[in-house]
């Protein structure tokens, strides 16, 4: 079951919920101030999981960038 995390736009209170994937649009009360407004947010994992490298295609360390040659690893673009 995916991890969702959803931002209340009442009293700004982060968290992670386990819902079931059609559930995560559904509504759900912030465990801080009880509103139903919490919002669904990008989820890191859901980022990663669904596509590989967020930034950077083809960079395969953290200072690569895509448009010069890397020292850490020996990327060359
Ligand atoms: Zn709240």
């Amino acid at each position: 079951m995916p991890l969702y995390e959803y931002k209340c736009l009442d009293c700004e209170t982060r968290f992670d919920a386990l819902r079931a994937m059609g559930d995560a649009d559904a509504l759900i009360p912030c465990p801080q101030c009880g509103s139903e407004s919490p919002r669904r947010m990008i989820s890191l994992f859901s980022a990663v999981g669904s596509g590989g490298v967020i930034a950077g295609a083809g960079s395969s360390c953290a200072s690569c960038t895509p448009s010069a040659s890397c020292a850490t690893c020996g990327v060359k673009s």
